[in-house]
This record gives structure tokens, C-alpha cells and sequence, in this order.
């Protein structure tokens, strides 16, 4: 089948090397490619957050980190690494469902606990250095025979090809009239400094995360709904630093390499569904929110399956 996949983030590349695993012939339209997309400023580790519905994310979830498991065993030039980190919480909540999924869990001794948190877990997780992983993806793309163009999309039957993935990201409020999606504006900083496990307090209200990369360790961040704004902001940045430092209280400010912000594709739910236009297949498979990465490859397989069935 010739599948066209819009959109050239980590979903719009993942399903196309999926697609060309399954022997399908496979082009990718896009106005952006890496470096210049959302997908290279995630942070970016595995870790299901600020997405729904709960149910299909665990299982895109689970699916995802087996296979991020395999690249940090098998193929290093991906960039992805296996690290721990600790998530800190203000109450005792219910352990998450995924805890039995992945490599390591355990809830955390109070001894452990920094202050103003009550409870807290430590977790195993793939770190993805997106600077290596966005660029080894589209290899791979490449290699197996898939093709690139670059084009602004407006019209989603204008698309060539027996069938059509939708990967547009935020792109889908003006491609599809969506509404749903809307910006979850997140800005991070880059540090040359290396906190040796990760630490996060994960919920949208306080988020804080320190995501050690070989080369910088990734500090965040913020979740600004409906802020379209890609400007790099003194006070977030200030925000960020006053959080980070209340979990590691030996950050180094002199070792502020650099800034980011990326606009997360936020929606009540993830739209992974086929439905038909002008009378050929499209799947979209956009609005991940904090989650794209986490649920790549576990979309990706869905989406393969629904080319199958088509
Ligand atoms: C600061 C920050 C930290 C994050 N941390 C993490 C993390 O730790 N873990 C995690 O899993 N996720 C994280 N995320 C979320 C993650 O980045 C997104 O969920 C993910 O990148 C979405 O990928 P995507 O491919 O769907 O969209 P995008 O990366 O936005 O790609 C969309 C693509 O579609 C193209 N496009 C759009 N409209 C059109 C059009 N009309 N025509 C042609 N092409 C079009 C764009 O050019 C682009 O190539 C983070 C995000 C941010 C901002």
C-alpha cells in the first residue's frame, strides 16, 4: 500500500518506519523537520503524563517502553538510555498502574523524601536524547526506503497515496478545524551539570523535572495551556530554577548552558482513530500532549494495524 504520512515529529516518523517494516511503500510530507519540531524539545523521557484516556495510554505506554528498552540495548547510536529517577508527591496517591511494566519500581523510604513531599517512587525509564534520537529515527526511515518532502499540507484529500496518517501535532487545530487541541507551552533549560538520577514532581500544577542526558542534564518546566508564546521567559526560567533547586539543592547556576520551549500537542484525549475523506482511509494520530515520545511506538503499532485492516 502507499501510505503517506503528514507530519515529521517523533509519531509522523515512528509510524513510518513501522509502515515500511510491514512492507508498505511510505512518504513523509512535512513543513517541519527536525530540528524544528515540538518532538525535538521534549525533554524527554518515558513516563505516561499530561495525557488520556488512561486505558489505551497504558497499553501505547507499555508497548513504547519495551521497545526503547531494546534501542538502549541494541542500538546505542539511538540515543536512548535507560536511567532512574525519583517522582516525589504531596499525598499518598495509588501506585501507578504501569509500575508492574518496567524494569523498576519501588516506593521510596521516607529518608528519601525531601521536604514538603510525603510520598514518592523510584522508576527505571528510557531517557531519549531527542538531538540523537530525531536524526537516528529519520535514518532509519531512510535506510528502509521511505522518501521525505517537504510541504505545507492544507487540505488532507490533496494528500497522493492509497492511504493517509495524519501526524500533524498541534498542526491539526488549523488542518483539521479541531479545537480540542490547543498548546500546553513548556519551556526548559539546559545544564551542564549531571544530578545522577533524575528527580520529578510530575503534576501540572508544580511540575519539576531534572533529566540527566549524556550531554546536558534537561531542567523543567511548565505547563502553560492555551499560551502559544515561543519566547524564552526570565521568570519561568527563574520558576524553573526555584523549583529544581527545592529537590536538588546542589544545582549549579553558573552551569546554564542554554534554553528551549517547545508548544506540547495537548487534547482531552490522544485522536488515533480511521475515518474516511473523499473516499480514501486516513488515521490520524495526533495529541499526545506530554506523552508523545512515551506513546510513539505503541501508537505506531495501532496505527499499522488499522492500515492492515483497511
Ligand atoms: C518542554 C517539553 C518537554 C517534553 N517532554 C516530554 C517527555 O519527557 N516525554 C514525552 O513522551 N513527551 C514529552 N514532550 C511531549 C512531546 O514533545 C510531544 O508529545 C511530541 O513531540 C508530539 O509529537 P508529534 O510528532 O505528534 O508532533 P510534532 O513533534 O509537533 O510534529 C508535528 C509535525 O507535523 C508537521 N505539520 C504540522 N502541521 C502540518 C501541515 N499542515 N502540513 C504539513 N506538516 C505539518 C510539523 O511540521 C511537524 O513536523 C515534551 C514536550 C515539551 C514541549
Amino acid at each position: 500500500m502507499r501510505c503517506t504520512v503528514v507530519g515529521a515529529g517523533v509519531s509522523g516518523l515512528s509510524c513510518a518506519a513501522r509502515l515500511l517494516e510491514e512492507g508498505h511503500e511510505v512518504e513523509v510530507v512535512s513543513d517541519r523537520f527536525s530540528p524544528d519540531t515540538v518532538s525535538d524539545v521534549a525533554a524527554a523521557i518515558w513516563y505516561p503524563f499530561l495525557t488520556a484516556p488512561a486505558k489505551r495510554v497504558e497499553a501505547w505506554a507499555t508497548v513504547t517502553y519495551s521497545e526503547l528498552e531494546r534501542l538502549a540495548r541494541e542500538a546505542p547510536d539511538s540515543g536512548v538510555v535507560m536511567r532512574d529517577g525519583r517522582e516525589y508527591l504531596r499525598e499518598v496517591v495509588e501506585l501507578p498502574s504501569w509500575k508492574d511494566d518496567i524494569a523498576l519500581f519501588r516506593v521510596l523510604e521516607a529518608v528519601e523524601i525531601p521536604q514538603g513531599y510525603v510520598f514518592g517512587w523510584e522508576f527505571r525509564a528510557p531517557v531519549i536524547e531527542m538531538h540523537r534520537y530525531m536524526p537516528w529515527l529519520r535514518s532509519k526511515v531512510e535506510s528502509m526506503g521511505g522518501s521525505f518532502r517537504q510541504a505545507f499540507v492544507s487540505d488532507l484529500s490533496e494528500v497522493p497515496g492509497d492511504i493517509v496518517i495524519n501526524c500533524v501535532g498541534l498542526g491539526a487545530r488549523e488542518l483539521c478545524g479541531d479545537e480540542e487541541i490547543r498548546p500546553s507551552r513548556g519551556q526548559v533549560i539546559l545544564l551542564d551539570q549531571d544530578p545522577g538520577i533524575g528527580h520529578f514532581d510530575q503534576q501540572p500544577e508544580s511540575l519539576t523535572y531534572t533529566i540527566p542526558r549524556s550531554d546536558v542534564t534537561v531542567l523543567g518546566g511548565t505547563s502553560q495551556i492555551g499560551d502559544w508564546g515561543l519566547d524564552i521567559r526570565a521568570e519561568d526560567t527563574e520558576a524553573i530554577l526555584q523549583k529544581v533547586e527545592a529537590l536538588w539543592p546542589d544545582l549549579d547556576r553558573s552551569k546554564i548552558v542554554g534554553s528551549a520551549v517547545g508548544l506540547r500537542p495537548s487534547r482531552t484525549e490522544v485522536r488515533l482513530v480511521a475515518e474516511t475523506i473523499s473516499g480514501r482511509p486516513v488515521i490520524h494520530n495526533y495529541g499526545h500532549g506530554g506523552a508523545g515520545v512515551t506513546l510513539s511506538w505503541g501508537c505506531a503499532d495501532e496505527v499499522a494495524r488499522l492500515v492492515a485492516q483497511s
